[in-house]
């Protein structure tokens, strides 16, 4: 039975924390687009983003 209760608890915890939305982005510069802004992809989630100061730090997916 505590087996089962400890399960349930892990779950809702992951559930809670969404570790797989707060996982850091690995940010590459696309040195191919030419512009006043660079312009960064995200190699774990696709995210593509336009920058004037550097790489986002945290993944922006899912806020577009
Ligand atoms: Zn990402």
């Amino acid at each position: 039975m505590l087996v089962v209760v400890g399960l349930i608890v892990a779950f809702v915890v992951i559930l809670w924390l969404q570790p797989w939305k707060s996982r850091a982005c690995r940010w590459r510069e696309d040195r191919t687009h030419d512009g006043k802004q660079t312009r960064y992809y995200c190699a774990a989630c696709g995210v593509v983003v336009l920058s004037d100061d550097g790489a986002p730090r945290r993944c922006l997916a899912g806020q577009e």
